[in-house]
């Protein structure tokens, strides 16, 4: 049994039906790496007393080391704590205090008396340990005998990640895991607008340099574009990851616009509001997302000043100023178009940058000449007027999607 070793149990239903995404288990697995500890299984159960208790025994004599999320609620269907208990013999208690705290905070929030069911979440099995959840109203839980540990925390992704940071990781460390382990190191690099296959031929000569402390590189396509993850084991390959990830933004600097989970809307404010500009935005087909995408920016204010939806033909008339006579001759999805729908915001709103986006989103809608994901995207920083034309690819949403990252990443291209 390794010290570095922990297996994960994920529990709900709605993990087994698909309606939910196991985005817990990916969290505590990307947090533990970092430590050197690695999760070496996981295991989905419903919410079944017996499979949970199943699932636990068996990574508990496997591996001696188990996390389970999931399952802590005050309902009916939250099983973890009872099937826990089980697997280790132990009576729940409630833990007086816990309740005392419920109660008092039911009060403060909701202004009622805390509901019945909710005492369930104050059981604790006897001789465990209560984990403060800052995050929510259960508390995790800590449970060991002589075959090892299991760890309970709660399913809400916002509180798992909360006590993932507050409790998991440290009491990994207070119990010596990781120590031993090497912790894994990664950079990742967000590139936009070039495709995969390109990138790689771009690339290609950095990565084939062998050496000893050479990191691995990851291809990472998403709807942001491409993400490069560059992963080293140990603390003596970050000298490595440092070099090649230096190399990397030599060879496509152009095409990065990020590093680990930076968002191009913040990116590209950051640009702008280093220089002292102002920004507004003229969509059609994404229909406010690239609005939406940077008012959700903190801090977006001093920058982004609004926006149209112009989504009819007569609104980009009416509030953009774009000429009749365009839309007739050239159609809304066109060159001529997306430009005076970016001059017309511009002028409308007075502000330095405007960004224009017109596109054929699908699923219907499409010609020979205007396929659905055609998209018109320009960007007008002052006088200096870019269109580009893209051909994107996906679902609607995702055409959408495309198009306010490319009209972004043009934008962010002519700032400089
Ligand atoms: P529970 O603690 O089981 O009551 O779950 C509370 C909420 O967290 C539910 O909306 C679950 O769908 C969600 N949840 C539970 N487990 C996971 C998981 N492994 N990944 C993401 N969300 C989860
Ligand atoms: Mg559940």
């Amino acid at each position: 049994m390794s010290k570095n070793d922990v297996e994960l149990v994920t529990i709900g239903d709605e993990l087994l039906l698909g309606f939910t995404i196991d985005t817990n288990g990916a969290y505590i697995a990307r947090r533990l790496a970092e430590q050197g500890i690695a999760v070496v299984r996981r295991t989905a159960v419903g919410d079944s007393k017996d499979a949970i208790v199943d699932a636990v025994r068996e990574a508990l004599e496997r591996t001696g080391a188990v996390i389970t999320t999931g399952g802590l609620g005050p309902t009916t269907d939250d099983l973890t704590r009872d099937a826990v208990a089980e697997v280790f013999s132990r009576v729940l208690r409630a833990d007086e205090a816990h309740l005392e705290w419920m109660r008092d905070r039911w009060r403060r929030r909701f202004g009622r008396d805390m509901p019945e069911s909710n005492r369930r979440q104050a059981m604790i099995p006897e001789g465990a340990r209560k984990l403060d959840n800052r995050h929510g109203s259960a508390p995790g839980v800590l449970i060991d005998d002589q075959r090892g540990f299991v760890v309970l925390l709660p399913g809400v992704p916002r509180e798992l990640r909360g006590m993932t940071e507050d409790v998991l990781v440290p009491l990994m460390r207070e119990r010596g895991y990781g120590s031993t382990g090497e912790p894994i190191h990664s950079v990742t690099l967000r590139t936009t607008g070039i495709a995969e296959s390109l990138l790689q031929d771009k690339l290609a000569a950095i990565v084939t340099t062998d050496s000893g402390d050479m990191p691995s590189l990851a291809y990472l396509p998403g709807v942001d574009g491409v993400d490069l993850r560059l992963t080293v084991r140990g603390a003596p390959g970050q000298s490595g990851l440092a070099r090649v990830a230096d190399a990397i933004r030599a060879a496509a600097g152009e095409w990065i616009y990020g590093d680990g989970d930076d968002d191009l809307a913040g990116v590209l404010l950051d640009r702008a509001r280093g220089q002292g500009l102002t920004m507004c935005v003229a969509e059609s087909c994404t229909g406010g997302l690239l609005g939406a995408r940077i008012a959700a920016i903190p801090g977006s204010s001093d920058v982004f000043v609004g926006g149209v939806i112009a989504y009819a033909n007569a609104v980009k008339v009416r509030e953009l100023d774009v000429p009749e006579q365009l839309l007739a001759t050239h159609g809304a999805v066109s060159e001529e178009v997306v430009r005076a729908m970016a001059i017309g915001a511009r002028r409308k709103f007075g502000a330095d940058i405007a960004l224009a986006i017109t596109g054929v989103a699908g699923p219907g809608g499409g010609t020979p000449e205007k396929p659905v994901g055609l998209v018109w995207v320009c960007a007008a920083i002052r006088d200096a007027v870019e269109p580009r034309k893209i051909q994107s690819w996906g679902d609607r949403q995702e055409i959408r999607y495309r198009a306010t990252q490319a009209a972004m990443a043009l934008a962010r291209g002519m700032l400089g």
